[in-house]
């Protein structure tokens, strides 16, 4: 099968099920640099929306995927970075449709929302995941490290107008830093950020994959359940669920594409290799060549070795 380019997957997500991944911008292009980012520092720290790559060829491919042939519960516009920063996603969502009548989610760090033109392009999709990491500007700087002026209480405005605005379904996560905003004060500060927001669900995650910035660490178990109890949230947990799929034929390529864009710890490497019908032998030995693979990082993140391609070209 092809490799293509904008399209991947399809993902286990543990929110939306099986999420067959559309990536508008390119690699690490993002209005923020959150510390806990499983993709890295970002490169290109930017707030243009921009056409990175044009509307027409990422249609194109969804069409010659073909949707109906696969087991996708959602077709999930998502990148490795942020992408409400594509200047046509009101059209892309609308041109998804017409391909396919699957939902379309889109997932978003919801720093754009403050932009009437965003808020109205994202009325189309069926799901919209925005993530929350804090509940005041000090805390904001401080993970997210956002883009030139953008602030706290303009984002939070943006926020809580779309929340009122959108009719389609409403998932905000909350992301919990060790050290960071996990505390008591902060879920009751969290509490009350909340209720100003209209959402259909609240996830309560943390950063289980390695992070930007080697000393950030993962809320504890007891922190997540006591937000989950004290916020009324659900737990996403700590290990991934489903298997990864990919569409390339050869399976190192396809292990270097799924985790340029999803870090794959062993665990979830070894059940992928396992699905090609690899033996023992031959996952460890593929093991062994990431490792030493230049475009790999293999990070030690909570005792857990986890294997990121950081400058794997989709389609090469
Ligand atoms: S976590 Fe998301 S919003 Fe934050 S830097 Fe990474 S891609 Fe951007």
């Amino acid at each position: 099968m092809k490799n293509f380019k904008y399209i991947y997957g399809p993902v286990p997500s543990r929110r939306i099920g099986n999420s067959l991944g559309i990536s508008p911008i390119p690699e690490k292009t993002c209005n923020y640099s959150c510390v806990y980012c499983q993709l890295g520092r970002t490169d290109h720290l930017t707030n243009k929306r921009e056409e990175f790559f044009p509307l027409e060829e990422i249609l194109s491919e969804l069409k010659e995927y073909n949707v109906f042939e696969h087991d996708i519960d959602v077709v999930t516009i998502v990148g490795e970075g942020e992408p409400t920063l594509y200047s046509r996603l009101g059209e892309l969502i609308t041109g998804i449709k017409e391909i396919t009548k699957k939902p379309v989610a889109v997932i978003t760090n919801g720093a754009l929302l403050y932009d009437a033109e965003v808020r109205k392009e994202l009325m189309n999709a069926d799901m919209v995941l925005p993530s929350i990491d804090a509940y005041n500007e000090k805390i904001y700087k401080k993970i997210d490290r956002p883009y030139g002026k953008l602030n706290f209480e303009t984002i939070s405005k943006g926020l809580i107008d779309f929340s009122k605005e959108y009719k389609g379904q409403l998932y905000v996560e909350i992301m919990l830093v060790d050290g960071f905003n996990s505390s008591d004060e902060d879920i009751e500060s969290f509490k009350e950020y909340l209720n100003k927001i209209d959402y259909d669900k609240l996830y309560i995650n943390t950063c289980v994959r390695p992070p930007a910035e080697s000393h950030i660490k993962p809320a504890s178990h007891d922190r997540i359940a006591y937000a989950v109890n004290k916020l009324d949230g659900i737990s996403i947990d700590m290990l991934a669920s489903g298997s990864f799929y990919s569409g390339i034929e050869n399976t190192y390529d396809a292990v270097l594409s799924i985790s340029s864009r999803h870090p794959l710890s062993k665990f979830e490497l070894k059940s992928f290799l396992s699905s090609r019908d690899m033996s023992e032998k031959e996952v460890d030995s593929m093991i062994a060549e990431l490792r030493v693979d230049e475009r790999v990082t293999a990070i030690n993140y909570g005792g857990i070795e986890t294997f990121r391609a950081r400058k794997h070209k989709r389609g090469n």
